[in-house]
C-alpha cells in the first residue's frame, strides 16, 4: 500500500494521472503481495483479465511490481506474455525510470525523493525501515523484502518537518517491525520523541510492532507524548505457546499478555489491534481454544485473522499442513465472529461521548475524522474543518460505523 502511494505521488509529478477504467490507461501497474497464496492467486486472476483486455482493446503497457514480482521474477512474463515489465521490491528505486522509459513520458528523469509528496495532504505515510530478519517460520517477507534496514534518522526527521510545513498534520510511520528501528544510537522511542517535537505536527501513528521488541521506553513515550496516538497494532498470531514456538515468534503468550497489561496501565483506553493465524501446522482444537479465549479476554478493538497458507522457502513449508481447509475456515469464522462482536461492543460504548478528532478526508458525501484510538467518525461536510483538530460528539452508531457532530 505504501509503495503504491509512493509511486502514485511520483507519477503525479510527471503529469500522469490515475484513471478509473482500463480504457483510459496507458500503463497498468499491478502492485502485488506474496504473504498468502490467496493474494498471489488474486494477482494472477487479475493479470489474466487485464491481458485479455489488452489483447482486444489497446496498446496499454502492463507492469507487475511488488513481492510477487520479486519472488517469481521473469517466470511471470513467461506465463503472461503481454506483461511488459516485472520489477522486484529490490529494484523499486529504479522502477520509476524504467516505467517512464516504457511509456515514453517526456520529463527527464531526476532522482525523486520517494517519501515526500508536496500536495496538500493531511495524513502522510513515511517508511522508516524495510525488510525483516525475524524469519517467523510461516512468513515469506524476509525472502521477498530482504534483510532489515533502518533509514537514516536525521533524513526521516527532515522529511517529517518538510511534509508538516506543506500541510501534513499526521504522520504514520511504516515498517515490517517499526519498533525494531535502530539507526546508530537512535532507537524507535527516541525517533518518536524527536518527531513529536516538530511544531504544527499534531499526531503520530506507527505500524506494525513485533511484541519481542516492545520496550518499556516505547510504552513511556506513548504515554507521555500527547501527539502519539493511543493505538497499537501488536500481532499476537496465536495464544498457544506450542504454536508460538513452532512459529518462531520468540515470545510466550504470558509475555504478550504482560505487554498488554503494561500498555493498558500506562495508556488508559489504548486501542489494541492484532493479527492472528489459524490452522498453523499442528494447531489442535485445544491450541485454537487458547487463541479464542485470548481474543475474548484481551478484547482487541479489531483484528485481522488469516488462514495459514504454506509459503515456499519458509521453514513451515516443510511442516505437514495438517489442519484441513474446512477446519481452517471454521476457526477463521469463529475468531472473526467473536472479534466483530467485541469491536461492536467497544464502538457502542463510544455513543454519546466526546472525542478529539482530526478531519482527514472528504469522501462520499461525508467528512471522515479519526479519533486518537483510530476509530473513524463520519461527519457532515464543512470544508473549513478540513485538516483541523476538533471536538466531536458521537450521535449514532450503525454496525461498526460511527456518526458524529462537531462541537464548536
Ligand atoms: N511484520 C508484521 C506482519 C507482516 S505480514 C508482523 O510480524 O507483525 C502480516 C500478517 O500476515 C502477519 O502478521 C500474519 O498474521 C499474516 N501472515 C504472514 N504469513 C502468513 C502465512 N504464511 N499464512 C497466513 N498468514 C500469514
Ligand atoms: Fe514476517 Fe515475522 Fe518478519 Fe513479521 S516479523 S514480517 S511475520 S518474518
Amino acid at each position: 500500500m505504501c509503495d503504491s502511494d509512493r509511486l502514485n505521488s511520483v507519477f503525479l509529478d510527471y503529469g500522469a494521472s490515475k484513471v478509473d477504467n482500463f480504457w483510459d490507461a496507458d500503463v497498468f501497474i499491478l502492485n502485488t503481495c506474496s504473504v498468502r497464496m490467496q493474494s498471489e492467486q488474486k494477482a494472477f486472476s487479475y493479470l489474466g483479465r487485464i491481458e485479455e483486455f489488452k489483447r482486444q482493446n489497446s496498446n496499454m503497457k502492463i507492469v507487475v511490481m511488488g513481492c510477487m514480482a520479486e519472488r517469481l521474477g521473469y517466470s511471470i512474463k513467461k506465463r503472461f506474455k503481454s506483461v511488459d515489465l516485472v520489477i522486484g521490491t529490490k529494484d523499486i528505486d529504479s522502477s520509476v525510470s524504467k516505467i517512464i522509459d516504457l511509456c515514453y513520458l517526456k520529463k527527464p528523469f531526476k532522482k525523486m525523493n520517494f517519501n515526500v509528496n508536496f500536495r496538500s495532504e493531511i495524513v502522510k505515510h513515511i517508511t522508516i525501515m524495510k525488510g525483516c530478519n525475524n524469519y517467523c517460520s510461516y512468513c515469506v517477507v524476509p525472502f521477498v523484502r530482504g534483510i532489515e534496514k533502518s533509514f537514516n534518522s536525521s533524513t526521516i526527521i527532515k522529511k517529517c518537518s518538510l511534509v508538516v510545513k506543506n500541510g501534513v498534520r499526521e504522520i504514520i510511520f511504516f515498517g515490517q517491525n517499526v519498533n525494531s528501528y535502530k539507526y546508530g544510537n537512535v532507537d524507535f522511542s527516541l525517533l518518536l520523541r524527536n518527531v513529536a517535537s516538530i511544531k504544527d505536527l499534531e499526531r503520530i501513528r506507527f505500524m506494525t510492532n513485533h511484541p519481542k521488541d516492545l520496550s518499556d521506553n516505547l510504552i513511556n513515550v506513548i504515554s507521555e507524548s500527547s501527539k502519539i496516538c493511543s493505538h497499537i497494532h501488536l500481532p499476537m498470531q496465536s495464544a498457544s505457546n506450542k504454536i508460538l514456538q513452532a512459529m518462531d515468534r520468540k515470545y510466550t503468550y504470558e509475555y504478550y499478555l504482560n505487554l498488554i497489561e503494561k500498555l493498558r496501565f500506562a495508556v488508559p483506553n489504548i486501542s489494541i489491534t492484532t493479527d492472528i493465524i489459524v490452522g498453523f501446522p499442528g494447531e489442535t482444537d485445544k491450541d485454537f481454544e487458547y487463541t479464542l479465549n485470548a481474543v475474548k479476554n484481551i478484547r482487541f478493538s479489531g483484528l485481522y485473522v488469516f488462514k495459514y497458507s504454506p509459503r515456499p522457502n519458509t521453514k513451515a513449508f516443510k511442516m505437514i499442513d495438517n489442519v484441513s481447509k474446512t477446519e481452517k475456515k471454521k476457526r477463521h469464522t469463529i475468531i472473526l465472529k467473536e472479534s466483530n462482536k467485541i469491536s461492536a461492543e467497544i464502538v457502542l460504548k463510544m455513543l454519546g461521548n466526546k472525542y478529539q478528532v482530526l478531519i482527514e478526508k472528504i469522501d462520499g458525501g461525508f467528512m471522515e475524522a479519526k479519533t486518537k484510538s483510530g476509530h473513524k467518525i463520519f461527519l457532515k461536510i464543512n470544508k473549513k474543518y478540513y485538516g483541523k483538530i476538533l471536538n466531536v460528539v458521537i450521535k449514532e452508531v450503525k454496525g461498526n460505523s460511527l456518526f458524529g457532530d462537531v462541537i464548536d
